[in-house]
């Protein structure tokens, strides 16, 4: 028996970084709101109940995970991280909090997304840095491996900033913005859920899959979902998709909104023919150095240890490379993590992250069961551009590791080039690659569907009324920061517009 609900203004589905912060700002506008999310919900922090491994920002988590699995150019397999949890990825990330270069949002109302602009986020990003808590580390909080970044990569040429996050910047090197609060990676959950957890106006549908969107006469009225193993239908007026890059386009393929002729393919009812859904799919391609550590390593990290927290990952290159469209286009984050494998008892990474990837991949359904993850293709360094530029940041990780300022942690290589001559390094690019965990653009905004928008500019879904998209799917190309901090933004942006239906 299905059980219908229908005491909410607003379904909000994904409780992840966009949805937390678009459930608390429709709840303190006072709207009723059930947020429907797929993973478990631990309560608020102060209720203690929150897995270890989900507070501990020193390092990432493995638990929690979705399971999206794919390849690399060379036919590497990859694995797709994704949380499925309240607070989505904001609750195992790394937590650099990080909001780019101007440009990238000013190009956004320039391809016909008014509102946009880096002007208007300003305030957006100001009031997010607020509620997350981030914060800069101070000198004496850099763990070594990082102090030795640092100093290399000055020595490699890239001057040192204390703000290597001005949207105004140019290249540049310095410890990262962090939401981390005495050791917590402070998730969108706390941030924003938990001021308005005690709302009656809130109801947390947890360990609840949203399976599909309810449409009747081109309009939403509700999403039909599985809490507990029984299937439930949740009605309201207007339902926004914070599923993430991978879950959104789902639900909307499973709902009949994407190619017709896919959805045809499976036995989908087709609603609305929106051939985007699921493409414009990219990330950010990452090739890594790694070295197996050194005794010097060991012996001064235990001894930071012993006065301070030591985190994996702390500090953040900007570079160029000749391919850049703007003041940079390459991201370096150095981290350390524990390996039992290597004598010393750690493993250092050093890995290249292409912040403006050219290539396009795209999201399909396997099939029309919402327990089957989609077949999730990236295309990774599909286009040679997007080669030349990591190879490019490649050989200047290079540089950076032989300079004495880290070269005595790092101990011998474990994944590193044979020769950085062009065919050489670009064959070892493409067949060793990972990524920077940050998919993007499979619902991407725009003014017309014809021309591969899923969204308008305040995050309607061409062609049905009453559904709207706000998550890290609208981006249209990734702003060269890491997407957390710009992924929040949105959420706070489409929750203004729907609160505000005059604005922007
Ligand atoms: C390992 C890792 C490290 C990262 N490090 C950083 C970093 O340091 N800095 C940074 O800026 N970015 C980082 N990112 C990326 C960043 O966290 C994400 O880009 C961003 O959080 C995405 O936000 P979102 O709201 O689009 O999706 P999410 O935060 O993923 O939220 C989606 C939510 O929807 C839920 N959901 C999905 N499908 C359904 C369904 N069918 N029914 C109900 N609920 C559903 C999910 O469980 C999840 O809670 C990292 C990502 C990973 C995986």
């Amino acid at each position: 028996m299905i059980e219908r609900t229908s005491a909410s203004d607003v379904i909000v589905v994904g409780a992840g970084t966009a949805g937390a912060v678009m459930a608390a700002r429709l709840v303190e506008a006072g709207l009723r709101v059930a947020v429907v999310e797929a993973g478990p919900d631990y309560g608020s922090y102060r209720s203690g109940g929150w897995p270890t491994e989900l507070l501990d920002a020193g390092a990432l988590p493995e638990t929690h995970d979705w399971g999206y699995r794919g390849q690399g150019a060379g036919g590497q397999r990859l694995a797709f991280e994704r949380a499925r949890v309240i607070g989505g990825c904001s609750a195992h990330n790394g937590c650099a909090q990080l909001a780019g270069w101007r440009g990238d949002y000013d190009a956004w109302v320039a391809s016909g997304c008014p509102g946009w602009s880096c002007e208007e986020l300003r305030p957006w990003f100001a009031g997010s840095i607020e509620r997350l808590r981030v914060r800069r580390f101070s000198p004496e909080e850099i763990q070594p491996f990082q102090r030795g970044f640092l100093g290399a990569a000055v020595a490699a040429g890239v001057p040192f900033t204390d703000y290597v996050d001005d949207l105004d910047g140019e290249v540049g090197c310095g410890p990262e913005p962090v939401n981390v609060v005495d050791g917590i990676r402070w998730n969108t959950a706390f941030a924003y859920l938990d001021p308005v957890r005690d709302r009656r106006e809130l109801t947390i549908v947890a360990e609840a899959t949203v399976d599909s969107v309810l449409i009747a006469n081109g309009r939403a009225f509700g999403v039909r979902t599985r809490v507990a193993g029984q299937p439930r239908e949740l009605r309201a007026d207007l339902v926004v998709l914070c599923a993430g890059v991978y879950g959104t386009p789902e639900i909307l393929l499973r709902s009949g909104i994407g190619p017709a002729a896919d959805l045809a393919e499976l036995g989908i009812g087709v609603h609305v023919d929106l051939p985007a859904v699921g493409a414009n799919l990219h990330d950010q391609p990452a090739s890594q150095l790694e070295f197996a550590g050194t005794e010097r390593l060991r012996g001064e990290l235990e001894q930071f240890a012993r006065t301070c927290w030591l985190p994996e990952e702390q500090a953040l290159a900007k570079i160029a490379s000749p391919m850049a469209d703007g003041p940079f286009d390459l991201h370096v984050y150095p981290w350390v993590e524990p390996d039992e494998a290597q004598p010393a008892g750690w493993r250092c990474v050093v890995p290249v992250g292409l912040l403006t990837p050219k290539s396009r991949g795209r999201l399909r359904l396997r099939s029309a069961d919402p327990g089957e993850r989609a077949e999730v293709d990236h295309a990774y360094l599909a286009e040679a551009a997007d080669v030349a530029a990591l190879a490019h940041g490649v050989r200047w990780a290079l540089q950076v590791v032989r300079q004495p300022e880290i070269a005595g942690y790092l101990g011998s290589p474990l994944r590193f080039p044979p020769d950085p001559h062009d065919g050489v390094l670009d064959k070892w690019i493409r067949s060793t690659h990972a990524h920077y965990w940050h998919p993007a653009g499979t619902c991407r905004m725009g003014s017309d569907p014809a021309k591969g928008a899923v969204v308008d500019a305040r995050g309607r879904v061409y062609g049905v009324r009453g559904l709207r998209v706000a998550d890290a799917s609208v981006f249209q190309r990734l702003p060269r920061a890491t997407p957390a901090l710009p992924t929040a933004v949105v959420g706070e942006r489409i929750a203004d517009l729907i609160l505000r239906p005059r604005s922007g």
